[in-house]
């Protein structure tokens, strides 16, 4: 088949400017592109044949070969010109890169969403450190696929809508709009036979079993981050991160502030009076605590060292404890009757065996006599 003279496809005189040779080039080029005209052959066929003709009459040596030789003197075939075959080549980008984007970095790989995961522990396992497997709910690469989300065998292609780029441009008289391809929705490909697992995302929902290691002295609200292990990312882009967010299990006996415990230790009144020795829980089993002869409700002992070494803590917390007097109940006759006896030979001496009663009866009879 006979070539078309360059000048001829183009539709410019021989002795056209180099401007004149761009201006007619891309006149055909928007005309002929094939994003205007998908599924158009002769479309196509005339889009190659203005770029070919573009880059020999863009090009000055090129374009004195083709104006004394003709065809003879730039044919790739008879000169041995490299390349320059198929695709939307050199010309193309060199006029059209500032419209449909510059080539190449794709824009829609992303990075799988970071997941959070509601971790309740106890107190002690909180205090010791330990290791726990859980289970999470998760966007997986699917396996089927590789992540590729195309069927077995087959191929994602380059969209040729966008020419992959995920975004075209459309002119709208004088503006250009630029517009996620509608074809690909972004992602530069498109997938003619999609995977049957993942329906073509390349990410299917999965559940996955985790070791999780808490370390010792973590606290409600703290974080443990489990690098990569959330979403898997999108055209082969990093996994997202999981976050295990701490929550302490409410305890029988203690209450934690930060690296303190707390804990409410209810004592007979014949130990808060008499003084005494009792048996206090802790972390690590039973600690000694000296109750001395008088002690009231409320009297807080603090047993230092025996709360929490923190995660970032240099020390342990003090193990702080409340003391409630507790009122005997369910007495015999024989307690009554001591009990009685007691009171009787306290009763001339109100003031000094219970100062606080007695200061707050004076107390109510100033108020009543004012
Ligand atoms: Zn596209
Ligand atoms: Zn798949």
């Amino acid at each position: 088949m006979a070539k078309r003279d360059f000048y001829e496809i183009l539709g410019v005189n021989r002795d056209a400017s180099d401007e004149e040779i761009k201006k007619a080039y891309r006149k055909l080029a928007m005309k002929h592109h094939p994003d205007r005209n998908p599924d158009n052959p002769k479309a196509e066929a005339q889009f190659k044949e203005a770029k070919e003709a573009y880059e020999m009459l863009s090009d000055p040596q090129k374009r004195a070969a083709y104006d004394q030789h003709g065809h003879a003197g730039v044919d790739p075939q008879a000169q041995g010109f490299g390349g320059g075959a198929g695709g939307f080549g050199d010309a193309f980008a060199d006029i059209f890169g500032d419209i449909f984007g510059s080539g190449g970095g794709r824009s829609n790989v992303y990075r799988g969403a970071d997941l959070r995961y509601n971790l309740e522990i106890t107190l002690e396992d909180a205090a010791r450190g330990s290791e726990t497997r859980i289970r999470i709910p998760t966007l997986a690469e699917c396996e089927t696929c590789n992540g590729s989300g195309a069927k077995k065998g087959t191929q994602a292609k380059t969209c040729p809508t966008c020419g992959g780029h995920g975004q075209v441009r459309l002119q709208q008289g004088f503006f250009s709009i630029q517009q996620t391809c509608p074809k690909c929705h972004g992602s530069g490909r498109y997938i003619p036979e999609p995977c049957a697992d993942c329906h073509g995302s390349g990410r299917v929902k999965q559940h996955k079993t985790l070791s999780v290691k808490i370390p010792a002295g973590v606290d409600e609200g703290d974080r443990i981050r489990l690098s990569g292990e959330g979403e898997a990312g999108v055209n082969g882009g990093p996994a997202g991160d999981l976050y295990v967010q701490i929550h302490l299990k409410a305890h029988t006996v203690f209450q934690r502030e930060h690296d303190d415990l707390h804990c409410e230790v209810p004592v007979s009144f014949t130990t808060t009076t008499l003084g005494g020795e009792i048996d206090v829980p802790t972390l690590d089993g039973t600690a000694h605590l000296k109750i001395p002869a008088g002690t009231q409700t409320g009297k807080v002992f603090r047993l230092r060292g025996k709360g929490v070494k923190g995660v970032r803590s240099r020390s342990h917390g003090d193990l702080l404890c409340h003391v409630t007097v507790e009122t005997p109940v369910d007495l015999t006759e024989r307690q009554k009757e001591l009990l009685r006896e007691f009171d009787e030979i306290s009763r001339g001496n109100t003031g000094r065996h219970h100062p606080k009663a007695q200061g707050w009866m004076d107390k109510v009879k100033d108020f009543f006599s004012e």
